[in-house]
């Protein structure tokens, strides 16, 4: 395989598990040394390091809690302290909070104030961070969620608020960043097979009625998907800026 990413450097919040993991993997198979953070799987952390290590790149894991504001910049530090430099920036992590209505008088607000503050907030922290200091020609793709653009169920206002707040900080960063030739997209999968989704699932339709929605009648793999990232950062999509792609089996077309 081209190593396409050979001497670049990559940042991928949440690398610990789920798509995080899985984008990792991709990124240090086609050559890209690799940054992780991780709130608290420490351990699982370590384990995605050992396997990017034996692809032969570099790689990193930081703990590093972005619900904590003030951790964006000792984050950037630290990997360009490690690499000597930052080209992509992959904002990844993320919480889901869902299954309450908005009228619920019983709405438990601390819990999904949180969501806001990880997904939303920790998400900027880490990217206002980044920009001054990312490479010139580099890249921000934030993980969005297609339910950022369509809701077809109850119970996940907050959590689709969250996305889509990212869909119209990425299209002005894309505007600020783009003299330097520094591309901003959102990336919105479908349901896909991670722990977040298990978590979740309780609170969703029935599984059949939900696939029956999908075109293609499945969930996304992680693979397919660290893939559309690899190649929004890759050197083919120089001139893909500001968008929101979609990755969702045609759900919502
Ligand atoms: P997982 O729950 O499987 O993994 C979440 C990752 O984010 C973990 O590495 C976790 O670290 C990290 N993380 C969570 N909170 C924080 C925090 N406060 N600070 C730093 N890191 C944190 O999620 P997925 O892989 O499923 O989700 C990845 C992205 O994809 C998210 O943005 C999600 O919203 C989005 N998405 C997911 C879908 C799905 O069906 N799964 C569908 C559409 C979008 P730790 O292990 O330490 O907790």
């Amino acid at each position: 395989m081209t190593k396409i990413f050979e001497g670049k450097v990559v940042l991928i919040t949440g690398g610990s598990r789920g798509l995080g993991a899985a984008t990792a993997e991709a990124f240090a198979r086609q050559g890209a040394d690799v940054a992780i953070t991780y709130a608290a799987s420490a351990e699982k952390a370590e384990a995605v390091v050992e396997v990017l290590k034996a692809k032969g790149v570099r790689a990193i894991a930081i703990k590093s809690d972005q619900a904590d504001l003030s951790s964006a910049r000792p984050l950037i530090d630290k990997v360009i302290a490690e690499f000597g430099k930052l080209d992509i920036l992959v904002n990844n992590a993320g919480i889901a909070t869902q299954g309450q209505l908005v009228d619920d008088p019983n709405l438990d607000e601390e819990k999904y104030n949180r969501q806001w503050q990880v997904n939303v907030l920790g998400s900027i922290a880490n990217t206002r961070a980044a920009a001054s200091r990312l490479t010139d020609g580099g890249r921000i793709i934030f993980i969005g969620s297609l339910l950022g653009s369509y809701v077809p169920f109850k119970g996940v206002a907050d959590y689709a608020g969250t996305k889509a707040a990212l869909i119209g900080y990425a299209k002005g960063i894309a505007r600020d960043l783009g003299p330097r030739n520094i591309t901003v997209n959102v990336l919105q999968p479908g349901a896909m097979p991670t722990d977040m989704n298990k978590d979740v699932a309780g609170e969703l339709p029935p599984l059949d009625a939900f696939l029956d929605l999908h075109p293609i009648r499945r969930f996304a793999t992680l693979e397919e998907v660290a893939e559309a990232v690899c190649f929004l950062a890759g050197p083919h999509a120089g001139y893909i800026t500001g968008e929101t792609i979609n990755m969702a089996g045609g759900l919502g077309i």
